[in-house]
């Protein structure tokens, strides 16, 4: 039976040390970091979200602020405003809350993809980076290791797979896995016969119990990235799964992340540490180029 990787607990590690790091910094006579968020639209999940991502800010020491802008509002108005806070010197780091939440892509900035591509040291999107600190805190090994990674979005599959398989003496560290990208054109048939390869699967297809337990190998780490709203069939309930069948899965898994609590709070967290280094190191530079890329990506991937 596989070991459940608690991502809250992590979680809960990684706010201890950013608010340790942001105490020191303040001590040290440094301004307090502050995150910025812009909130588009009045989609009821992106406004839980935003609240989550402040008051996690505020516990760890971090100010922040919050504005509302309705779903018309122009892209004109949005470029300015973003350009207004990339430029206010007091704001360190800021957060663009579209609509859609799973279009949430912070670190995407095409400079700093560009910068990821090439294995240079950059903000590393916090989905990507929140499931890199998984894999690393877990202590699972990657270097050599087959891993699959489901999914090929620009703010999840692609950063995943960019971290995982570029070298870990270049710059901006990665994991020296073998890595295989499926996506939605890849065969059922082919998908399983890949997931049965992989020493760590990685899912993050928003397809309910895509992955089952056929599809994994004995002992393999999975890692659930995705989140997906199903009804109950009995309560009628709405609750949040995966794209794994996490109970089937678990029984022959090595390690396994749950929905929920697994890689969703250490997106946050990991949200909070990206605050942090743009504080630190002032790589306040994305935002504007992001948002345009965000209005062209409506269609799929
Ligand atoms: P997306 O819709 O942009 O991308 C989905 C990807 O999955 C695409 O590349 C697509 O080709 C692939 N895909 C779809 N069906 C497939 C199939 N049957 N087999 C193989 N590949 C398939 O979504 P996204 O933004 O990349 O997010 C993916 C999932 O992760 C969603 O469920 C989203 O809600 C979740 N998510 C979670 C977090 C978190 O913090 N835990 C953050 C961002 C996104």
């Amino acid at each position: 039976v596989a070991t459940v990787v608690s991502g809250a607990e992590l979680a809960r590690q990684i706010h201890k040390e950013v608010q340790s790091d942001i105490a020191k910094l303040v001590a040290e006579g440094n301004r307090r970091p502050h995150l910025s968020v812009i909130l588009v639209g009045d989609d009821h999940a992106s406004h839980t979200y935003v609240r989550n991502k402040t008051r996690t800010a505020s516990l760890l020491g971090m100010s922040s602020s919050t504005i509302f802008r309705p779903s018309s509002v122009s892209q004109e108005e949005m470029l300015e405003l973003i350009d207004k806070f990339n430029r206010d010197r007091n704001i360190s780091g800021l957060l663009v809350q579209l609509p859609l939440p799973e279009k949430d892509v912070d670190g995407f900035h095409i400079v700093n993809i560009g910068k990821l591509c090439l294995d240079q040291r950059c903000m590393i999107p916090a989905t990507a980076a929140a499931v890199w600190e998984i894999i690393r805190r877990t202590g699972l090994e990657t270097v050599g290791k087959n891993v699959l990674v489901v999914g090929r979005s620009k703010n999840v599959g692609m950063p995943i797979a960019m971290l995982l398989h570029s070298d870990r003496k270049h710059e901006r560290s990665g994991g020296d896995a073998t890595v295989i990208m499926a996506h939605r054109c890849t065969p059922l048939p082919r998908l399983k016969e890949l997931a049965r390869l992989a020493d760590i699967v990685i899912a993050a297809a928003g397809v309910p119990h895509l992955i089952t337990a056929d599809m994994v190998k004995e002992g393999a780490a999975v890692i659930d990235v995705g989140i997906n709203r199903m009804q109950d069939p009995v309560t009628g309930k709405s609750r949040l799964v995966g794209d794994v069948d996490f109970e089937a899965v678990k029984e022959k898994a090595g390690f396994i992340t749950p929905v929920p609590g697994g890689v969703g709070p250490m997106t946050i967290a990991m949200l909070q540490a990206n605050t942090l280094v743009t504080e630190e190191k002032k790589i306040v530079e994305w935002a504007e180029t992001r948002l345009c890329l965000l209005l062209a990506s409506g269609s799929g991937s």
